[in-house]
């Protein structure tokens, strides 16, 4: 089916952007790569007089460091950009590596990161990566910037943080001690994921292991049982040694988790997976 008719405004700014829809408001809606919007305006599940495109909106677009070693991420960036971009790839490997095994080719060089954010379709895989690292969203509205912890920033499915006026401009990503690595595992049927856990874990400094889920709920959880016993063990331990003791630990955690039956598994074989893939993405950190 096409989709319903509508009024393309294709901005040249940001500040340009934020002004369609202040005059359009709830007629409009923005589109970045349409691998999920124009799906769901051809099947008319979603209508909207005027469709504002940011493609050639050059302040989403830049992925750069700043001076304090912060990852920007322009919300703009293609799933295939950031695979590639050379800064991800030397600073977030295991981010980078996630990137580039999102989908399909097709989507993923359409995509965008802050496409799959601002959707919030519980079955992808950037956010629960982007938690486990503490990232944050920069939303920009007419009146203001803000910053939102990406821990807060999924609030249940296709719902975010994000006030219906507002922007997401970039994503970014605290820097990460030397001793710090990061990796995210995932399984599923279909292209989307039934279930992804992200693990970054530190050596050095007092905290160590950021451990989340994604998929299997509506919004990535934390696996704080695990991350607590993780953080209290010696830290002279082998792999072995440590998967030894936070194997029941997780087991337990991951069976308490609130998942469903669905077409992406049964509730239970979900939960199985999130243990398992806890346990690959810990062993790759290691
Ligand atoms: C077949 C298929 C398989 C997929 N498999 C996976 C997978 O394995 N893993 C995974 O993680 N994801 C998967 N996805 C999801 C994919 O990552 C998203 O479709 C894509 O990233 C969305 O980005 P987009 O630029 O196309 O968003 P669009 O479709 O352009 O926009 C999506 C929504 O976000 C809003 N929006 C977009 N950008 C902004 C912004 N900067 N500020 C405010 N609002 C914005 C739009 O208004 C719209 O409501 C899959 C999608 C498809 C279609």
């Amino acid at each position: 089916m096409r989709p319903a008719r509508f009024e393309l405004h294709r901005p040249t700014s940001l500040e340009d952007a934020l002004a369609f829809k202040a005059v359009y408001a709830d007629e409009a809606t923005f589109h970045a790569g349409g691998t999920e919007l124009l799906v769901a305006l051809k099947a008319r599940v979603l209508h909207y007089e005027h469709v504002i495109d940011l493609k050639q909106v050059p302040e989403l677009r830049s992925i750069h460091t700043r001076e304090d070693g912060t990852l920007v991420i322009g919300a703009l960036s293609s799933h295939h950009t950031i695979a590639r971009d050379p800064l991800v790839c030397r600073l977030l490997p295991g981010y980078a590596e996630l990137s580039d095994n999102v989908a399909n080719i097709r989507v993923r060089v359409a995509g965008t990161l802050g496409g799959v954010l601002c959707f919030a379709e519980p079955h992808a895989d950037a956010p629960t990566m982007l938690c486990a690292l503490d990232a944050r969203m920069v939303l920009a509205s007419p009146e203001r910037t803000r910053t939102v912890p990406s821990r807060e920033f999924h609030l249940s499915e296709f719902t975010t943080a994000r006030e219906e006026n507002e922007i997401l401009v970039a994503i970014e990503v605290p820097p990460q001690s030397g001793g710090t690595r990061s990796a995210y595992r995932c399984f599923g049927h279909t292209e989307r994921p039934a279930v992804g856990v992200a693990a970054v874990w530190s050596s050095d400094g007092p905290k160590r292991l950021s451990l989340w889920t994604g998929a299997i709920t509506s919004t990535p959880q934390r696996l704080s049982a695990t991350e607590d016993a993780a953080n209290a063990l010696k830290p002279d331990l082998t792999f072995q040694e440590v998967w030894t003791r936070l194997a029941p630990v997780l087991a337990a955690e991951a069976a308490s988790i609130e998942a469903h039956d669905d077409l992406h598994g049964g509730a239970d074989y979900k939960r199985h997976l999130v243990s398992v893939l806890a346990q690959r993405a810990m062993e790759a950190c290691w």
